[in-house]
């Protein structure tokens, strides 16, 4: 073992893992490197609006297509 290469080692306070705390370790000393990632909202969220605009290009289409079939019952009678 070369002395110096140890870091102390944390339990985190999210997860409760083990990690070494580096001292390049980014984020809070008390959580381990996976629980001091950047939110995880911010691919959800950015997913969900991807969804809600997918949804709102789903019903402007059928909107669209309903007017057309309104138009053309409406030329039938
Ligand atoms: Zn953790």
């Amino acid at each position: 073992m070369v002395s110096g290469m140890a870091f102390p080692i944390k339990v985190c306070a999210v997860c409760s893992e083990e990690f070494e705390l580096r001292p390049d370790k980014p984020g809070f000393a008390n959580r381990c490197p996976a629980c001091s990632e950047p939110e995880p909202a911010d691919p959800a969220t950015k997913r969900s609006v991807d969804a809600d605009e997918r949804k709102t290009l789903k019903e402007a289409n059928e909107a669209r297509r309903s007017a057309i079939r309104d138009l053309l019952y409406r030329k039938d009678s």
